[in-house]
């Protein structure tokens, strides 16, 4: 397969290789790969916004030229380079299963969402940065993978509050020449365009790569000239539209992605559907079944047996139902082509007891034979609700039909770099390449309280920093009120006790508890000796009004001088913020309805980097919260409104335990009793949630499996047009 491939035309010969290092995010969580673009130029790395490939189109070739005579420079590059393409050498072969390397991929991977790096905005939330970690660990553990998504060349929303604190969208265009990005060519080197099968009329892809280190992710793009401008905005942006536009992304995201790997010429054994948008892909490996000669429920049983489906969510709005009259314009060809009727093909999609609609989630229960939710609780919460589809009441745990694994985070993506240096000082050799080794972990014992309470402090003002230097961007580029520029952090204090809360703004997160009782809330804020501060951030779906009005409610009282500047809310929150926000708060704070929050990572990235999580009972926390490493609270069943339960018992905790803990510090000037904390907190979150432990879950429990059921016949091959 040929890409094109940025091509560096100002790179000089002896440094070539940076334009490969910056084609292959690799660079992304290898920390001297991104040193080395920072050495090359320091503030233009600063102005890409850490984006190796914007930032060496904009050097001039002069700067170029005196970098590959630095001898210094010259010799790290070497250094990197070398590790990036021994890492690159490795063939892929399955963990558990047997050492014999594969030239193809055996699994491929659907998901809408990859969030991989704030240079590609293709996620919104939780399910596109589990989705970017699982490629990233699959690479690092040698998968052999294949991945399929949307390029979105709008993203998801860019936000912006205005004056009143209403969240406004505002356009932002990919530039998809300076990403780490490449066109897929056909045969004759020219851009690739498949026409997606089954739906008339047509709808063209163009196809994307980005290479997450040896794992090839293909991008579909309908925003090209062959396609008329309803079809060309498909892709335009996440979640966005409605229903039909909606069901018309699935359609090429599932369809169109499993014809882009069989034009590709990518041979793969087992399909792994991550949430149910992508799971027409499956229509087309029913087809081949059926065209093969098998009936129905044979065509149906050889699918299920080579296909890995993990539901994300018990929130009904994650779960996509189309109405019938819909699935019938697009698919009323296909049915028939098959020789399958009407009914039996929208039984495949029905929701027993939930009578009119599609159901995409139990359309792919339906179709997997390996199932799961993300944490042990979802599992059971999963097991609940679908339980309708088999009747199987009374089962045992081990028999359910949805197993549980625990979502976990890509470790060398989420650990601070300065944190690593700390940790590559006490832990054993080579540790981050075992880290899904518990014991490993124990050495953190060793490390001096002031060394890691000083590293934490440092990366504290440096989120501090970047706070602060946003909101006096705003004050001194766009003038805009004061009150916003305080509203965005421009008073916050890096000796106060600092809460951090960001994620999606969806309603059942509940942004706004901790204001239950204002009154209360304000005492901790204002207390002259030892003082509260919070940092929200978020964006709430564009179409979810009640999430706006929460957002608002929360920017306003960020406005508000009786909050004394301690709330401060970060507009467009996404990767790049994240990494700072959760690497440099002092407590991670998580309050959801339960069981709303299925699993939950973020809180895992903020107890990898020390900060411990104060948070309700729900999703990751119920099997992470281990009594010494954070706050628990609200875990019990409650009726109805829990508002203010859950409230009172998060202001207590606050009160007799968050805050006492962290100003005993009368001795050194260091709360010795928090670094403790912070210690367990790292110790408990390194190996077990790590996305290391669960894609060897998968590989265990599904993907050896699945791979060794006999494999489907392979379809008469019939010379397609381009690879
Ligand atoms: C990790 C992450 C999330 C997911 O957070 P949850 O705890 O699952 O809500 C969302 N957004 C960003 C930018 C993240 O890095």
């Amino acid at each position: 397969m040929q890409v094109l491939n940025n091509t560096f035309t100002n790179l000089p010969e002896r440094i070539a290789g940076l334009g490969e290092l910056a084609e292959n995010l690799w660079w992304s969580w290898h920390p001297a790969a991104r040193m080395l673009f920072k050495t090359l130029h320091r503030r233009r790395w600063k102005e890409s916004i850490h984006n190796p490939d914007k930032m060496l189109r904009s050097m001039p070739a002069d700067l170029l030229q005196a970098a590959s005579r630095d001898a210094d420079f010259v010799a790290y590059y070497d250094e990197v380079l070398a590790d990036f393409r021994d890492y690159m050498a490795v063939k892929a072969c399955l963990p558990l299963h047997d050492d014999t390397p594969r030239n193809s991929p055996a699994i491929a991977y659907f998901s809408a969402e990859y969030g991989l790096h704030h240079s590609l905005p293709f996620y919104a939330g939780g399910l596109g940065f589990l989705a970017g970690d699982y490629l990233k660990e699959c690479s690092d553990l040698n998968i052999p993978m294949v991945a399929v998504g949307f390029m979105y060349p709008e993203g998801y929303v860019s936000q912006r509050v205005s004056a009143d604190g209403w969240q406004e969208s505002v356009q932002v265009q990919l530039d998809r020449d300076a990403a780490s990005i490449g066109r897929v060519l056909d045969r004759d080197g020219r851009p690739l365009v498949v026409p997606i099968p089954i739906i008339e009329p047509t709808i063209y892809v163009a196809v994307w790569r980005v290479s997450v280190g040896r794992v090839p992710l293909f991008l579909l793009d309908t925003d090209i000239k062959e396609n008329d401008p309803w079809n060309r905005g498909i892709s335009a942006r996440l979640y966005a539209g409605d229903q039909e536009q909606r069901l018309r992304q699935e359609i090429v995201l599932g369809i169109g992605g499993a014809e882009v790997l069989q034009v590709l010429g990518i041979e793969h054994a087992v399909v792994h559907l991550n949430e149910g948008h992508a799971a027409f892909s499956l229509l087309e490996r029913i087809r081949d079944r059926i065209l093969e000669g098998f009936g129905l429920e044979e065509a149906l049983q050889r699918v299920r047996e080579k296909t890995v489906f993990t539901t994300h969510t018990p929130v009904p709005a994650g779960h996509d139902i189309f109405p019938f009259a819909l699935i019938e314009k697009y698919f009323s060809g296909f049915w028939e082509s098959l020789g399958l009727d009407r009914q039996s093909f929208l039984a495949l999609g029905a929701d027993p007891g939930n009578g009119d609609g599609f159901n995409m989630t139990t359309f792919a229960l339906r179709l997997s034979r390996f199932k799961n939710g993300v944490s042990r609780r979802h599992g059971q919460v999963a097991n609940q609700m679908w339980r309708k589809l088999w009747n199987n009441e009374g089962e045992t745990e081990a028999e359910a039909p949805i197993k549980a694994i625990t979502n976990g985070v890509h470790v060398p993506t989420w650990i601070e770099p300065k944190m690593e240096l700390l940790l590559n000082r006490y832990l054993p050799q080579g540790w981050l390449a075992d880290h899904d080794v518990r014991s490993i972990w124990d050495k953190i014992d060793e490390i001096p309280d002031q060394e890691l309470w000083e590293t934490h402090v440092w990366l504290k003002i440096k989120l501090f920093n970047v706070i602060v230097e946003r909101a006096r961007q705003r004050w001194s580029q766009e003038q805009v009120n004061p009150s916003m520029v305080i509203a965005g952090g421009a008073m916050l204090d890096s000796s106060v006790l600092t809460l951090g809360f960001a994620r999606r703004f969806a309603t059942y997160k509940r942004a706004d508890l901790i204001f239950h009782d204002i009154d209360r809330l304000k005492a901790m804020l204002k207390d002259p000796w030892r003082p509260l501060q919070i940092i929200f951030a978020g964006k709430a779906h564009p179409d979810d009004h009640p999430g706006k009005m929460v957002l608002q409610k929360i920017v306003n009282i960020a406005k508000d001088p009786d909050y004394a500047g301690r709330i401060a809310f970060v507009e467009d929150y996404g990767e790049q913020f994240a990494q700072y926000l959760v690497h440099g708060v002092d407590v991670w704070l998580n309050n959801p309805i339960p069981p709303m929050e299925a699993c939950g990572t973020s809180g895992m990235k903020a107890s990898l980097n020390g900060v411990p999580n104060l948070s309700i009972l729900d999703g990751w926390w119920l099997e992470g919260f281990g009594g010494d490493n954070g706050w628990a609270f609200g875990g019990e069943a409650l009726e109805g409104d829990r508002t203010a339960a859950d409230a009172e018992a998060l202001y207590r905790l606050l009160e007799e335990e968050v805050i006492p803990l962290y100003y005993d510090n009368a001795e050194s000037g260091m709360p010795g009793g928090w670094v403790r904390m912070m210690k367990q907190a790292m110790q408990q979150t390194g190996a077990h949630f790590s996305a290391r432990r669960m894609v060897k879950e998968y590989a265990a429990l599904f993907y050896r499996q699945a791979l060794e059921r006999p494999c489907p016949q392979k379809k008469a091959t019939t010379e397609r047009s381009s690879s």
